[in-house]
């Protein structure tokens, strides 16, 4: 909270700069859609938010789809963006803005595709998030399904590997202190099977959710981009935070074509002032 109100304060200051920076990179926060989303936030009895890579971009990540994303970049034969490594990064003015949600008592639950473990990083409760696509900083075991930290286990990339699940296992790779299982990466790879644990948490509370707000996901990776249409489909409002167009804006209550730090900012100093 401490964090937040900090950053918050620094952003009044500077509010001159920060409009000036948004105009030069054609980039307008409609004040309407602000208050919209505040006012949304403020009647909501159960909000669930959705995040993808977007909401890192401003951490110094690179995303997927984005107009400079991996995997736009891979389909037109150009080599990756520049991206810095998970380790060198910080939560952003989003990240921390959902902590703030969470701290509320506003948010009930957050549902990502990252596995940055910038959420955890930023102060949510590891009982309050569905990490689908798992969590680069954690191993967990292929027998009991417990989740360890790879400093917890002592697992060193260099000298154990990625610990793949479609790798062989190695002599040397840490086993599971509880059951001797043997341990694996928790980052869900291609054709993986997806967490079963976090699938099912996911979907309670998207049928729970009288609101569900997307923040920076294409929403193109099925089947995690399945849950916001669940949602949607079980009544709730949809709103959708994202530079560039999604696959499900068509569902959206509404939807935001903005930075996710630069909106969510800009949303808690409106819902603070309400
Ligand atoms: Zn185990």
């Amino acid at each position: 909270m401490l964090v937040f109100r900090t950053i918050f304060k620094r952003y009044i200051l500077s509010n001159s700069k920060v409009i000036l920076l948004l105009k030069v990179k054609k980039i307008t926060l409609k004040k309407a859609e602000v208050s919209l989303v505040a006012e949304m936030i403020k009647k909501s009895e159960y909000l669930v938010v959705f995040t993808g890579a977007g909401i890192s971009t401003e951490s110094g990540l690179a995303d997927f789809r984005g107009k400079n994303g991996l995997w736009t970049r891979r389909d037109k034969g150009l080599p990756p963006p520049k991206s810095k490594h998970f380790d060198e990064v910080e939560p952003n003015h989003a990240h921390l803005a959902l902590v703030e949600l969470q701290n509320q008592g506003k948010m009930k639950f957050l549902i990502s595709q990252n596995v940055d473990n910038l959420h955890l990083q930023s102060g949510i409760k590891t009982n309050l998030i569905s990490e689908l696509h798992g969590n680069y900083k954690f191993i967990k075991c292929l027998e009991c399904d417990s989740r360890f930290s790879r400093d917890e286990v002592g697992w060193i990339r260099d000298i154990h590997g990625r610990g793949s699940r479609k790798e062989p296992q190695q002599p040397n790779q840490p086993i599971c202190e509880k059951c001797q299982g043997r341990l694996i990466s928790s980052v869900v790879d291609f054709n993986d099977p997806m967490p079963e644990k976090e699938v099912e948490l996911a979907k309670y509370h998207c049928f729970e959710c009288d609101l569900m707000i997307v923040i920076g996901s294409s929403l193109s990776v099925f089947p995690a981009a399945k849950y916001p249409k669940l949602a949607k489909d079980n009544g709730a409002k949809l709103i959708i935070i994202n530079i560039d167009p999604t696959r499900l804006d068509h569902l959206a209550d509404l939807n935001i074509k903005a930075k996710a730090g630069e909106f969510l900012l800009k949303l808690m100093q409106e819902l603070e002032n309400m």
